[in-house]
């Protein structure tokens, strides 16, 4: 489906609408679709059936948390099972793919909770050197995915300047907050916009409230977060929104 932007001609626009279908189904034939979750074949993409019953979707309001910064961020499903399967293929295995399906999720989930209170989509990003490595940056899938749903594209509004060891590794609060201190940089017009900012998972916030503060010290209006999924809370460090 493409923007009523691009052309007006109708009968280059059906020609190119033919042309998308034909290729998609090119696509499927070579790659076919794949529930991102549990790797099932399907026949066409979207999550499976047995995954729509048993995925851990995240409860009614438990799916919008609130840090102790005030940063609101919303998720579809706990990061457990194969929703962290889903999110490991499609950070490790080269599933990208996945970021579909994952992506109307974020789209869905973004709709619910921050409806008009956003302008602009935009995504945590990896570094230049891990973009390199992995061919993809996930989240940016994940925000293309959202944005098609509403026929935009996000923005980038972020680069990840320094290649810090992974959150994954550290446990501390603290720790996760010192270790992500600087490494992200404004890029582009940020003055006066209103952002959704697009992640994978939100584990303690501290990056997302890191990209949030680089993002308002560039001048943006406000920001909000949603992630594919949330990790429960253990500690005190950010309370869940009720
Ligand atoms: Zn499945």
């Amino acid at each position: 489906m493409e923007s009523k932007h691009q052309t007006d001609n109708p009968n280059r626009r059906r020609a190119v609408s033919r042309a998308k279908k034909l290729l998609e189904r090119l696509l499927d034939l070579l790659f076919p679709p794949k529930c991102p979750f549990c790797g099932r074949l399907m026949e066409h993409a979207g999550i499976c059936a047995a995954c729509r019953q048993e995925l851990p979707w995240i409860e009614d309001t438990d799916s919008l948390r609130e840090g102790a910064d005030g940063l609101r961020c919303a998720g579809v499903l706990w990061y457990e099972g194969s929703a962290a399967e889903g999110l490991r293929r499609l950070k490790f295995q080269g599933a990208s793919a996945a970021a579909e399906p994952m992506g109307a999720l974020v789209a869905q989930c973004a709709a619910r909770w921050f409806s008009g209170e956003f302008d602009t989509v935009t995504w945590v990003p990896v570094s230049r050197k891990r973009l390199r490595q992995r061919g993809y940056d996930q989240a940016e899938l994940l925000a293309r995915a959202a944005c098609r749903h509403w026929e935009t594209a996000p923005v980038r509004l972020l680069n990840k300047t320094q290649d810090n060891p992974a959150q994954s590794g550290l446990r501390e609060a603290a720790a996760r907050r010192a270790n992500v201190l600087g490494v992200y940089e404004p890029a582009g017009e940020i003055a006066g916009k209103r952002v959704l900012l697009v992640d994978d998972i939100c584990t303690t916030g501290a990056t997302l409230s890191e990209c949030a503060r680089v993002l308002k010290d560039a001048g943006a209006d406000s920001v909000v977060c949603a992630a594919v999924a949330l990790t429960r809370q253990h500690g005190a460090s950010e309370k869940v929104h009720k």
